[in-house]
């Protein structure tokens, strides 16, 4: 009886290795026989050639390998769909959940202030034409979620100069009130693609996603001998928020690898297009995150229209004292990175109706709407 079963069991374990060898190379043992998809005839298993890129060098089939939505392999945006797609996630939607407020503001601890900030950052924001610590941001983690809370123990300013009273602000009209913190969820930004060639695609973001002045300043400048009108992009501070803020919060690593950095043309797009000293005198830049300029939105060719170039606005904006006008469904202004043909101080931008207008500088009540250009 034991002998029987031994032997039975040696049977099985024969037929089982047998089984498996079987499987794994029918009839291959010579190499396969692939057809023209890479498909092996005999044993149906995918061998692509891969060489050094993405794509197989036998049947062209792409194999990417996908993080965040872009190739770790060839840098390649894989998420888009058609004309638009997401890529990177900033602080949007307002959170309203209050069990999750109540966790949130637990993990976050004591409201900041001057004296005792714990672990909030102050944005650096101005009041009186300077820097005052009075507004503050700090980004927690819960459940796999990404979240951003925000306080302002004064009323942010609609323009870099003035008081920050309730008269001064659009936070308060948007029901963003002062001593108040108020959470939001990072979001994925979504991205609409304006121009496509050569493996790249010029694109800028759906909505207008946060409120910050183009320059903390309306007067001349001087750098060594050089003049620095206020409405000169490179020398923006907005330039700076773009580059660095906003690109460090909404992209990974992976991300950023998918976003390239291209020369872009200062020098001949002045609000009204035409080739004046304020443009002249600027540099072309070379930039990861930038705003379109008024030859890009006046450009029939780019599909722009009154329509579309107004743009919804994020809670999150509006908590940074985003002007949302009552007229129009809330659509925000939001700025172009040309400066004005006559006045230093002022810079284009797009109205809430989708027309083009131009703005002092240090306005902070108006959208951003980043672009950028992606390796597709
Ligand atoms: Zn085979
Ligand atoms: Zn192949
Ligand atoms: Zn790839």
């Amino acid at each position: 009886m034991k002998a029987l079963r031994l032997m039975l069991i040696i049977i099985m374990i024969v037929s089982c290795f047998s089984m498996v060898a079987c499987v794994a190379d029918a009839n291959c043992d010579e190499g396969h026989d692939l057809n023209e998809r890479c498909v092996c005839t005999r044993c149906n298993q995918v061998i692509h050639n891969m060489g050094n890129g993405c794509i197989c060098q036998r049947c062209s089939a792409p194999e990417h390998t996908e993080e965040d939505g872009v190739c770790t392999k060839c840098n390649r945006l894989l998420s888009i769909n058609g004309s638009t797609f997401t890529l990177g996630l900033y602080p949007q939607s307002k959170v309203t959940d209050t069990s999750l407020i109540d966790i949130l503001n637990q993990s976050a601890g004591e409201a900041p202030s001057y004296s005792q900030k714990g672990e909030w950052i102050s944005y650096g924001y101005y009041k009186y034409g300077a820097v005052e610590y009075y507004a503050w941001y700090i980004d927690k983690e819960y459940n796999g979620e990404k979240y951003r809370g925000v306080i302002f123990s004064d009323y942010r300013p609609s323009s870099t100069i003035n008081s920050g009273s309730s008269s001064a602000t659009y936070q308060d009209d948007n029901g963003y009130l002062e001593q108040t913190v108020y959470w939001f969820k990072y979001e994925p930004i979504r991205w609409s693609v304006v121009k496509q060639n050569n493996g790249k695609a010029l694109a800028v973001s759906q909505l207008i996603l946060d409120s910050q002045c183009f320059y903390t300043d309306r007067n001349t400048r001087e750098n060594g001998n050089k003049t620095i009108y206020a409405n000169n992009w490179e020398q923006s501070s907005l330039r700076q928020w773009l580059n660095n803020d906003f690109y460090n919060a909404a992209f990974s690593d992976n991300q950023k690898n998918a976003i390239i950095a291209e020369s872009l043309d200062n020098k001949t797009t002045a609000y009204d297009g035409s080739y004046n000293d304020y443009a002249n005198c600027q540099n072309n830049t070379t930039d990861n995150v930038f705003l379109l300029s008024y030859k890009d939105v006046t450009d029939t060719a780019l599909g722009f229209n009154s329509s579309n170039l107004r743009k919804w606005s994020t809670d999150y904006a509006k908590a940074q004292g985003l002007y949302s006008s009552p007229n129009v469904d809330y659509k925000g202004l939001w700025w172009l990175r040309s400066a004005d043909s006559n006045t230093s101080s002022m810079v284009a931008l797009v109205n809430p109706i989708g027309t083009t207008g131009n703005q002092y500088v240090n306005t902070t009540s108006y959208g951003v709407v980043p672009a950028i250009i992606v390796n597709i």
